[in-house]
């Protein structure tokens, strides 16, 4: 398996222990534009990951603040499900992937950084995917700008 080369994620990562709160859950009673969410559905919503591993890394997550994939109900799993196809076409529409990773992490110890909140990450993938993105400041690669992918992908959504 080939892993992604994404240093801006180290602020994250090293902030994570020290969160509170869920931003997941903050984020839903905001204006879209300041959260970056693309599309909300009727149980669940689509964000942007602000410290993405590729451009276009977006999560869905169900309104309810729960933790377990189990503890989704019929019409939150239907629509998850749902939506994560409308957000594939939507992905492919807007930036040609050649392929995604699509995980859930569950637990802290499987990586997740907000282990309280659900929520699936979908992940465009490109062969050479750093090739993909611009070299910004010499030594740091950043995929393209946050505002400019919520943007796109938020428009495509209005469309599908
Ligand atoms: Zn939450």
């Amino acid at each position: 398996m080939r892993i992604l080369w994404a240093p801006w994620r180290m602020s994250y990562i090293k902030n994570a222990d020290r969160m509170h709160g869920c931003f997941l859950c903050e984020s839903i009673g905001k204006r879209d534009e300041d959260t970056y969410i693309v599309y909300r559905s009727e149980k669940v919503f689509v964000i942007l990951n602000s410290y993405p591993y590729n451009t276009g890394h977006i999560m869905i997550a169900p309104y309810r603040h729960i933790a377990e994939l189990e503890s989704l109900d019929d019409k939150e799993t239907i629509d998850l499900i749902n939506t994560m196809k409308k957000s594939l076409r939507v992905l492919r529409d807007v930036y040609s992937p050649q392929g995604f990773n699509i995980g859930i992490n569950i637990g802290r110890v499987a990586g997740a950084g907000l282990e309280s909140h659900l929520h699936v990450h979908i992940v465009p993938r490109w062969g050479g995917d750093t090739n993909f993105m611009p070299i910004i400041g010499g030594d740091k690669v950043l995929p393209e700008d946050l505002t400019t992918t919520w943007r796109k992908i938020r428009d495509a959504f209005k469309k599908s």
